[in-house]
């Protein structure tokens, strides 16, 4: 699994080469089309600014959106240009293709000090199939190939694996080295006690976590919708909670193989689920859902004893909402996790967020800095530490 990464890189790998760089500018666009979060372009620059320091010239690919192969003009990376550039402090020239002749142009043009942006892979239709022949045209862009995408290190796609093939050396940036480290901590289990927090909605995406965990970890709290379908195996009544049907018996498997270490909530914040309004909303026990209302939130009782257990633990990982945390009312659970967790990371625990809308539950908490790490790969994450590895790190060289 080790890698090189781009600190392993000679000097004479970056002076004057087109380093190619694979990034996540996968960012969300606002209806006057510019770009309303620059979290995901922010994340990138200690890459870049390495890279420039020691006179390489980095030529950026990334995707954005589910373009499907086609040239959809709403899903160009032409505005991330600009901000990237006043973020970056250097100009940025953009080049509406990546496979083309221009393209290649502007990658042999460009001067040290600078920086190309292409266009978004997705418009190829042989992006997401991993055709060699895209890749080989990618890899004509650079001498160097970084990937620094840790939230598309998942897919096997031609502008993260396939272009590796026929670039070397070929590394990992310091945004998908940090990543590498945070979450290959937990995988090797960590400190002690090491607590994992389960939430969200699907069981289905998080069934190699359970897996994983369930061998190394010392508690799996399980909150958010995923604690009906626990809460179903053990024969409760969920009345219009969100149950996962098809994931019924496999809950039950782990309960029964889980014992002590699965953790559920003895009690349930429910509302009408037509029109689920905290006003309305009331506590019962968890495993009486009355047969009208739906679980949006764990209950006070719960709040606190998951809260107790994470304050306690020397590692955390936490993916998925406690519950519907978007609406005002049923954020309460997930927000009390978020303090327990910012709390013994003050105390010395060493504690990881993963998967998308965990991570925007902790920054509506306000605590995304009070964390060891808020992972920026969704399904990227999930997938490392169920398998310990990813298609796009594979790729790279061996350390
Ligand atoms: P992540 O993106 O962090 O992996 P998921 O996508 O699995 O998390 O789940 C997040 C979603 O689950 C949120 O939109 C949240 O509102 C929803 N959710 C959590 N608990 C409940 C619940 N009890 N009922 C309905 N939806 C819920
Ligand atoms: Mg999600």
């Amino acid at each position: 699994m080790l890698r090189k990464s781009v600190a392993d890189l000679a000097p004479s790998d970056l002076d004057g080469r087109r380093v190619l760089i694979r990034v996540d500018y996968n960012v969300p666009l606002a209806a006057d089309g510019s770009v309303s979060d620059l979290t995901r372009v922010r994340a990138t620059l200690p890459t870049l600014r390495y890279v420039m320091k020691n006179g390489g010239r980095p030529v950026l690919l990334s995707h954005l959106g589910r373009p499907k192969g086609e040239v959809v003009p709403s899903m160009s990376l032409a505005p991330v240009a600009p901000v990237l550039a006043e973020e970056l402090g250097a100009p940025v020239r953009f080049v509406p293709s990546t496979d083309t002749d221009d393209a290649v142009r502007a990658s042999t043009e460009l001067q040290p000090g600078q920086v190309l942006l292409l266009e978004n892979t997705r418009f190829l239709p042989g992006e997401t199939t991993n055709d060699p022949a895209v890749a080989e045209r990618f890899a004509r862009l650079g001498d160097v190939f970084i990937n620094d995408a840790f939230g598309s290190t998942h897919r096997a796609h031609a502008s993260v694996v396939g272009v590796a093939d026929h670039v070397r050396p070929a590394v990992a940036g310091f945004l998908v080295q940090r990543e590498l480290e945070a979450l290959g901590g937990l995988r090797s289990g960590g400190k002690r006690p090491f607590v994992v927090i389960l939430g969200g909605a699907k069981i289905g995406d998080k069934i190699g976590l359970l897996e994983t965990f369930l061998g190394t970890a010392d508690r799996i709290l399980i909150g958010g919708a995923m604690a009906n379908t626990f809460l179903s195996a053990m024969g409760a009544s969920t009345g219009q909670s969100l149950v996962e049907r098809d994931a019924v018996a496999l809950a039950g498997r782990f309960l029964a193989m889980g014992g002590d270490t699965l953790v559920l909530p003895t009690d349930l914040v429910v509302a009408d689920p037509g029109a689920p309004d905290s006003a309305g909303a009331v506590v019962v026990a968890a495993d009486s859902v009355p047969q009208d209302l739906a679980a949006l939130d764990i209950g006070p009782e719960s709040r606190e004893a998951f809260s107790a257990i994470v304050r306690g633990a020397k590692t955390v990982f936490w993916n998925g909402p406690m519950g519907l945390f978007e609406k005002p009312g049923f954020d309460a659970g997930t927000a009390s996790v978020a303090r327990a967790t910012a709390e013994c990371t003050a105390a010395g625990a060493f504690t990881v967020i993963g998967g998308g809308d965990s991570a925007a539950a902790i920054r509506q908490a306000g605590l995304s800095d009070a964390v060891s790490h808020v992972s920026t790969g969704g399904g990227a994450s999930l997938e490392f530490l169920a398998q310990g590895s990813l298609p796009g790190i594979e790729a790279l060289d061996p350390a």
